[in-house]
């Protein structure tokens, strides 16, 4: 279960989970503490987590017998410290809304070498990571109560990770964030106004500006959006905005995980490696067709301070004309 409390205030849902704090904290621990930890995402350290929901072989195929050192390419665990577990019911009253909820949290691991970024993974690892997010996708995604599916990556201490090993996660809730469903709303909204989706417009009209785009694939476009809201903030946007993530075909899936791959190693590139997020922006299970997914890549060069978390209005000292100059120029060099 979990403790989920509502803030009318902010209109924002807040999930109390005290198991966190139980994670062992590589980035943060004395260098004693770091040697006693056992990396639970290794080849070899299987028993370290909960029993596989999934693993896959070097070649995406499903294992009928995962957990075997030396087998598996990608696995799939429940996360052991969920952010959506919490035992202890919710204290309610007062002007507070709060439900007890429970959601499934698992990690992807995409390698089972120790690497510490999307950048070191092999050209296999990033497509069948991609095929494996999907896999665990759909399947959540089937299930009546999933109200929605969140796929992400922290990686490095800035943007709130706890372990080194590079990892994904997916989130499947049984309710929609305002944050969520205000979204969703404005793409029905834009779509019923001008006939064509919101993302799509965006997409024609940066085409046409050419400032802001970084390449055009075949299956993609990677752009710095126009009011990006981090520095070097970079967009991955379907060119064809009819299937969701959960109904790409094999091709433009793996093309997708290469992206990352290439995008995280140009960021690296510009910026001597910081610590990003990965966000997979995806609407409500309940939406199909156009309602609008893109891939979110932004590193954490700074914090939210006192005129962001008092206002919403986000400050970037980076315009994304210029980040955009600078992401392609590192692309060019690494082609
Ligand atoms: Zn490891």
């Amino acid at each position: 279960m979990a403790d989920l409390r509502f803030d009318p205030v902010f209109g924002s849902w807040v999930a109390i989970a005290r198991r966190r704090r139980e994670r062992p904290m590589e980035f943060i621990s004395t260098q004693e503490i770091q040697q006693q930890i056992i990396c639970p995402f290794c080849s070899g350290n299987e028993d370290e987590t909960p029993s596989e929901v999934v693993a896959f072989g070097a070649g995406g195929e499903v294992l009928t017998e995962p957990g075997t050192s030396g087998q598996w390419a990608v696995r799939i665990v429940p996360n052991k410290y969920p952010s959506l577990a919490e035992p202890v019911q919710a204290p309610s009253g007062g002007p507070y809304a709060s439900f007890d909820t429970d959601g499934t949290q698992e990690i992807v691991v995409p390698s089972p070498r120790h690497i510490t970024s999307y950048s070191e993974l092999t050209h296999d690892e990033a497509v069948v990571a991609m095929k494996a997010c999907q896999h665990r996708n759909r399947q959540l995604a089937a299930d009546p109560a999933v109200k929605h599916v969140m796929i992400f990556m922290n990686c490095g201490l800035d943007a709130g990770a706890s372990l080194g090993h590079i990892h994904l996660q997916i989130m499947a809730s049984p309710f929609t964030s305002p944050y969520v469903n205000r979204r969703a709303k404005l793409h029905q909204q834009y779509s019923a106004q001008h006939g064509v989706p919101l993302l799509r417009s965006l997409l024609d009209w940066e085409v046409d500006c050419q400032l802001r785009v970084v390449e055009e694939t075949e299956h993609f476009f990677v752009i710095c959006p126009y009011a990006s809201r981090h520095a070097f903030q970079i967009w991955l946007v379907p060119r064809d905005s009819g299937p969701l993530f959960l109904d790409l075909k094999a091709e433009p899936l793996a093309e997708l995980g290469l992206l990352l791959r290439k995008y995280v190693d140009c960021l690296e590139t510009v910026l001597d490696k910081p610590s990003y997020n990965i966000l997979f922006h995806q609407p409500p299970t309940s939406e199909t067709g156009s309602a609008g997914w893109y891939v979110e890549i932004f590193p954490r060069l700074t914090r939210s301070a006192g005129y962001e978390l008092g206002t919403d209005v986000w400050v970037n000292p980076v315009a994304p004309e210029t980040a955009a100059k600078r992401i392609r120029s590192a692309s060019k060099t690494q082609a």
